[in-house]
C-alpha cells in the first residue's frame, strides 16, 4: 500500500511537471508567434521607408535636373539678349544696369550649373575625361579669365609651373580648370592689395604617372581655425560683411567632390590676417603614344572659314533669335523652324550643310525628329542644343544618329567649332 502510494504520487508529481512543461512550451510558442509578427510588420514597415527614401532621393535628383533645366531655357534667353543689346547699342556699353543684369544672369547661370553639378557628382554620374592637356595651359587660361576680379581687388597674379612637367598629358583638364577656377577665384576674393601664387609641380613619377602637385596660396585674410573643417561643407559661408560678395557657399563643396572623383585629397592651411594656402595631387598620364593618339584624333584645320547654311529647329522664339544672331555673326545662313516636321520638309526642299536641334519641342522632339531624318538617308551633320545636362542626354542624342551635344546657353565659338568640324569631316 506504502509503495504503491509513493508510486501514485510520484506519477502525480510527474504528471504535474509534464502539464507545467507543456504550459510553458505552449506560452513560450505564443511569444514566438508575437514576436515573429511583430518582426514581419516592422520588416515591411522598414521595406516601406526604404522604398520611401529611394523614391524621394530619386525624386530630388529629377526636381533638381528639371528645376536646373527649366531655369536654363529662359536664361539662355537672358543671357543671349543681353550680350545682343550691348553689342547692338554701343551707346550702352557703360550703363551700369546693362552690367548688373549681365552679371545676375551670369551669376544665377552659374547658381544653376553649380547645383547641377553637385547633384552629377553625389549621384556619381560625372566620369571623368581623357584629353591631351597641357598643365601651363590650363593654369595661364584661369589665370587670364580671373583677370578682371585680380585688378578689382588689386591682385597679383603669380604662376610658378615647374619645367619639368611633361609637355602634354593626359586627363580631365575641365575638371582641373574647374577646381582652380574655384579656389583661384576664392583666393582673389578674399584677398586684397594682395599676392595670389598659382603653383604646379611635378611631385613624383611611377611608370608612365606623373603626379602634379597643384598649390594655390593668398596673402589674404585667412580663414579662423574653428572654420576651417567647415568650408568644405556645402553652403557654408564664413563671417560674410562685403555687399558685393556672390557666392552661394557651394565652390570648395564642388572643389573637394571634384578632387576625390581625381582619385585625391585636398588640403588647407590657414593662418588670420595672413593668408590661406590649398594643395592637392592628382595623377595624369604622360604616356606618349596615347597623347599622339589623342592628338592625331583632333582636327584643327579652321583655317578657310566657308559660309555654310544652317537649319535651326527650335520652338522658343527667345531662343531662335539668339541662334540666329550667333549664326549671322560666322556670316552662316539661317532658315529656322519651329518644329520636327517642318524641318523634316525644309530639308525634302533644299540643301542645307547642318542642323541645329532642340530637344525639347511640341509635337515630336528632337530625338525622333533625327531618327527620321536619318530614315530618309540623310547624312547631314546633326548638333543638339538644349538645356538638358550633356550626359543625361547624350547616350540618346548619339543613339537617335545625331553628331554632337552642345548645352545652352554655351560659347558662340564651341558652336562655330563644332559646326565648322562636323561639315568638314562629313565632306572629307
Ligand atoms: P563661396 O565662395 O560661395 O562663399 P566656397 O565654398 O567657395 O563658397 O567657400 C566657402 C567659404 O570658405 C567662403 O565663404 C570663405 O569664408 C572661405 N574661403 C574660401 N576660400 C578662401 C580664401 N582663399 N581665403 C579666405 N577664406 C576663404
Amino acid at each position: 500500500m506504502k509503495k504503491t502510494k509513493i508510486i501514485v504520487t510520484l506519477i502525480l508529481v510527474f504528471l504535474m511537471l509534464m502539464m507545467f512543461l507543456l504550459y510553458i512550451l505552449y506560452r513560450n510558442n505564443i511569444f514566438r508567434r508575437k514576436i515573429n509578427n511583430f518582426l514581419e510588420s516592422k520588416n515591411e514597415e522598414l521595406n516601406i521607408a526604404k522604398e520611401k527614401a529611394e523614391e524621394a532621393s530619386k525624386l530630388k535628383t529629377q526636381f533638381i535636373s528639371t528645376i536646373s533645366h527649366e531655369l536654363r531655357t529662359p536664361l539662355y534667353g537672358v543671357v543671349g539678349i543681353t550680350n545682343m543689346l550691348s553689342d547692338e547699342h554701343k551707346e550702352l556699353a557703360n550703363s551700369p544696369h546693362l552690367n548688373s543684369l549681365k552679371f545676375s544672369a551670369r551669376y544665377l547661370l552659374s547658381l544653376v550649373n553649380d547645383l547641377l553639378q553637385i547633384n552629377k557628382i553625389e549621384e556619381n554620374k560625372v566620369v571623368l575625361e581623357h584629353v591631351t592637356m597641357n598643365v601651363a595651359d590650363e593654369i595661364n587660361m584661369v589665370s587670364n579669365s580671373l583677370s578682371f576680379i585680380a585688378t578689382r581687388n588689386n591682385n597679383k597674379v603669380i604662376t610658378e609651373i615647374d619645367p619639368t612637367i611633361p609637355e602634354f598629358l593626359v586627363g580631365d583638364k575641365i575638371r582641373l580648370s574647374q577646381i582652380l577656377m574655384n579656389l583661384v577665384s576664392n583666393a582673389l576674393k578674399f584677398t586684397q592689395n594682395g599676392e595670389v601664387k598659382i603653383k604646379a609641380g611635378l611631385d613624383r613619377k611611377e611608370n608612365s604617372l606623373c603626379y602634379i602637385k597643384f598649390e594655390v596660396i593668398d596673402t589674404g585674410m585667412g580663414i579662423a581655425e574653428k572654420d576651417l573643417g567647415k568650408i568644405f561643407d556645402k553652403f557654408v559661408q564664413i563671417d560674410r560683411k562685403e555687399d558685393d560678395y556672390q557666392g552661394a557657399g557651394l565652390g570648395l563643396s564642388i572643389v573637394k567632390k571634384l578632387v576625390k572623383l581625381f582619385g585625391s585629397e585636398i588640403f588647407v592651411k590657414s593662418q588670420e590676417g595672413k593668408g590661406t594656402a590649398f594643395d592637392f595631387t592628382i595623377a595624369f598620364d604622360s604616356d606618349s603614344s596615347k597623347v599622339n593618339e589623342i592628338i592625331n584624333n583632333i582636327p584643327v584645320d579652321l583655317s578657310n572659314a566657308q559660309i555654310y547654311k544652317v537649319l535651326v529647329v527650335e520652338d522658343n522664339k527667345i531662343n531662335q533669335m539668339v541662334t540666329r544672331k550667333i549664326m549671322e555673326k560666322s556670316n552662316f545662313k539661317t532658315l529656322i523652324v519651329d518644329d520636327g516636321y517642318a524641318a523634316i520638309e525644309a530639308l525634302s526642299k533644299e540643301p542645307f550643310d547642318v542642323v541645329l536641334m532642340d530637344i525639347n519641342m511640341p509635337l515630336i522632339n528632337g530625338f525622333e525628329t533625327t531618327k527620321l531624318i536619318r530614315k530618309k538617308g540623310l547624312t547631314i551633320p546633326i548638333i543638339a542644343l538644349t538645356a538638358f545636362a550633356k550626359d543625361e542626354i547624350s547616350e540618346e542624342a548619339f543613339e537617335a544618329g545625331m553628331n554632337d551635344v552642345l548645352i545652352k546657353p554655351f560659347e558662340p565659338t564651341k558652336l562655330i567649332y563644332s559646326i565648322e568640324m562636323l561639315v568638314k569631316r562629313k565632306n572629307d
